[in-house]
């Protein structure tokens, strides 16, 4: 069914920059059906070498494919998806997913064609007691070693205190990666970053945009240099990778280079696709290589 839908209905939001497509009521019994409906889907935004453009990993980013509202983003339905627990499902549905995609590229294109497959993770999932045997057995199934898993979490989620702290370090001892997302939004601090098992951090969207404008000398453009600075230094001081999040031009990605970002994402280097497309990327990407 989802191919007869075909490819053009992941192209843009039908919801999102107008009005809330669902009252907030509604919406709860409406994602448990679009769950059982078989309704959500995945698409992939490569993470990318910014000075060769070489692809490194990817994003999987969920999409709700509604049979008659079109395609609602994350924004709208993720908040009430982690309100109503029903995020727990969804994010094992995703993670599934993700998984068997990459294990699958990497069975067509070898191990070399992407490092990592990169999820995003509620904390109402790590506070789900099934949270690591999900994760465990997911592996298991898809057949993906684990060094091949980041997962992308929020400051805020890392904060909740012992417990998540806790699987957040069995985590890592079994391998799988962890990134802090939408870095320097939230409550950043050296002391957070030092007692969480952080592997990546990712410069969050605000810092990027209008980062190449410094020309103009306004406090607003000097500080977000100012900012971006700051977190790859401390970045290489923990020994943590980065990776730049929302490049939309060169300007920036330059900009970024210049400061020692190597590792970036973005509509200027690729949009999220559907998975088919990424394929075609892989395989071009492959073409390249051998040529
Ligand atoms: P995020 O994890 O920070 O994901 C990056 C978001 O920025 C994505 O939006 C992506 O499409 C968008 N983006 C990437 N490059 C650019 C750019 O150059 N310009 C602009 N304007 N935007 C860019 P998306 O897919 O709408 O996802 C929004 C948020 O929803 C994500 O932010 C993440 O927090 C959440 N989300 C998405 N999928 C999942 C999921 O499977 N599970 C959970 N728990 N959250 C998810
Ligand atoms: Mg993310
Ligand atoms: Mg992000
Ligand atoms: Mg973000």
């Amino acid at each position: 069914a989802a191919k007869q839908r075909g490819k053009a209905n992941y192209v843009r939001y039908t919801g999102g920059m107008e009005q809330p497509v669902f009252a907030h009521a509604q919406l709860g019994g409406e994602l448990r059906r679009a769950l059982d409906a078989d309704e959500f889907r995945l698409v992939y935004q490569p993470i990318m070498e910014l000075a060769t453009g070489r692809v490194i990993g990817v994003e999987p980013l969920v999409r709700w494919q509604h049979p008659t509202r079109g395609l609602v983003s994350p924004a709208e339905f993720i908040p009430a998806a982690e309100g109503t627990g029903l995020i727990v499902p969804l994010g094992r549905f995703v993670m599934r997913e993700a998984c068997r995609q990459t294990a699958a590229w990497l069975a067509e294109f070898g191990p070399d064609a992407l490092q990592k497959i990169a999820p995003n993770v509620s904390v109402r999932q790590l506070h789900d007691p099934d949270f690591l045997a999900d994760v465990r057995q997911i592996l298991a199934e898809t057949g993906l070693p684990c060094e091949r898993i980041v997962l992308e979490l929020t400051e805020s989620a890392v904060l909740r205190g012992p417990q998540v702290l806790q699987t957040l370090h069995r985590l890592h001892d079994m391998g799988v990666r962890l990134a802090l997302d939408d870095f320097g939004t939230g409550e950043s601090s050296l002391s957070l970053l030092r007692a969480f098992p952080a592997s990546i951090v990712k410069l969050d969207k605000s810092f990027v945009d209008g980062i190449e404008l410094d020309e103009d000398g306004t406090p607003e453009a000097n500080a977000r240099q100012a900012v971006a600075r700051a977190v790859i230094q401390m970045a290489g001081a923990l020994g943590l990778d980065t990776v730049a999040e929302g490049i939309e031009n060169q300007g920036q990605a330059d900009r970024l280079l210049g400061l020692g970002y190597t590792l970036g994402q973005g509509y200027h280097l690729a949009r999220p696709m559907p998975a088919e497309d990424m394929t075609r990327l892989l395989a071009a990407q492959r073409e390249k290589a051998t040529a």
